[in-house]
């Protein structure tokens, strides 16, 4: 199916489900996908063998890329309401991540100091003190959690390290409540395998893991754009609701974007 790839470092601003105005960064290569998962339903294709050889922009060339853009949106009078990193992959594989954000803050300050940064994350790399500490210092530290269930989570996220949950979620603890988890409710059949994280064993499992993480809230959502399998189907609102209702009662904030 048609998936695409952000041509540029800024992207937007667009009109987003779940951060408004939102100018968005990319930190990754314009021209193929660079990420430690390989999620099936990933809108920007099939992840690459690692092999091949990443080319990212310096820092500096990010800096500048993001206060033209800044300074255009200023003399418009168009604010953004959110700076989000986003884009081609995971954001913090990017070697200079942690001073990326650090320049983002001060340019964020100068400009729109009412804008949010956001980073939407995979967190496989919060096993690094200084991806911790930026992640800690921007406004929504928005991290992956699509599965409780080993199996699923191989299955829909395709780790490229071995991984497993119970290491992500005491690796998403290190945060205390400076976190939202984003979660994404789909089904479908890969090689042979059916997967729903939508399941009453499914819905339970997680919703324990999201109680022990304790985050600030809980970002629900189906697949909204196409996906590089086809054989994936939307989750349906009135479920989506259903386990909305189960984060909300168990007293976590949830915002379902259904
Ligand atoms: S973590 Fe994000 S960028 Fe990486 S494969 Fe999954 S959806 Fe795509």
């Amino acid at each position: 199916m048609a998936t695409f790839l952000f041509n540029d470092i800024i992207f937007g601003p667009v009109k987003s489900r779940r951060l408004g105005v939102s100018l968005g960064v990319n930190l990754l290569p314009e021209d193929y996908k660079y990420c430690t998962y390989n999620c099936l339903y990933c809108e920007c294709g099939w992840t690459l063998d690692s092999k091949t050889k990443v080319k990212l922009h310096t820092s500096k060339d990010i800096q500048q890329a993001l206060e033209q853009q800044l300074i255009q949106m200023k003399a418009k009078g168009k604010a953004p309401d959110n700076i989000t990193f986003a884009g081609n992959g995971e954001p913090t594989l990017h070697p200079d991540f942690a001073s990326i954000i650090d320049d983002t803050i001060a340019l964020r300050n100068h400009y729109f100091p009412k804008a949010l940064i956001s980073v939407l994350s995979n967190a496989t790399q919060i096993h690094k003190p200084k991806i911790i500490a930026a992640l800690n210092k921007v406004d929504q530290n928005i991290l992956k959690l699509d599965s409780a269930i080993d199996d699923t989570y191989s299955l829909i996220n395709q780790p490229k390290t071995s991984m497993t949950v119970s290491t992500l979620v005491q690796r998403l603890k290190v945060f205390k409540d400076n976190l939202s988890i984003q979660t994404l409710f789909i089904r479908g059949n890969y090689q042979g395998k059916h997967f729903d994280n939508t399941t009453e064993e499914e819905v339970s499992k997680w919703l324990n893991l999201i109680k022990e993480i304790n985050p600030k809230n809980v970002m629900i959502y189906p697949i909204a754009r196409d996906t590089p399998l086809a054989d994936l189907e939307k989750i349906e609102s009135s479920t989506l609701q259903a386990i909305g209702k189960r984060v909300k009662d168990a007293g976590i904030k949830v915002y379902i974007y259904d």
